[in-house]
């Protein structure tokens, strides 16, 4: 059972095969979520989003950041101070030659960027994500229901 509401419960992870995925993203979705590519600085519109609302997983709609925890890092990537509570997952990245933290969204696994420890009060961290992972949705808009990817896995017995 799970509960789709944003108090700070254990969310339930999908085990939906990340491929799954590729038919509800964009390309260049499919290359930052699926394929943990990332996408090019100022290229999202959701750098210049300033409303108050939402920002959820763009592979299965978890909510993952609110609007107040926001800022403006001049990087070219939407940053946040904070991610709501339990619904970020983090890992080390060896890509380059100093690791960093790769995060993920808990419930489908999508990548969504990198986290730093330079970020403003009250937290210190900056949250670099991709534009692209994710989707506002504005506080006069119903947030939508959580999707598994449209593929039920048959299993045997
Ligand atoms: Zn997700």
């Amino acid at each position: 059972m799970q509960d789709s509401n944003t108090e700070s419960s254990t969310v339930a992870k999908l085990d939906t095969p990340k491929d799954a995925w590729r038919h509800l993203l964009s390309a260049e979705g499919c290359r930052v979520v699926v394929d943990e590519g990332t996408e090019p600085a100022f290229s999202s519109s959701l750098n210049t989003e300033t409303r108050a609302g939402t920002f959820v997983c763009a592979a299965c709609f978890l909510p993952l950041f609110e609007s107040t925890s926001k800022f403006d890092s001049g990087t070219g990537w939407p940053s946040f101070y904070s991610a709501i509570e339990g619904h970020v997952e983090t890992k080390r990245d060896f890509k380059l030659v100093l690791p960093r933290t790769e995060y993920h969204c808990v419930r489908c696994g999508g990548h969504q960027g990198h986290a730093f420890s330079d970020g403003p009060e009250p937290t210190g961290q900056r949250y670099c994500n991709n534009g692209v992972a994710l989707r506002f949705v504005p506080d006069s808009e119903t947030l939508p229901e959580l999707r598994d990817g449209g593929v039920s896995v048959e299993r045997d017995s």
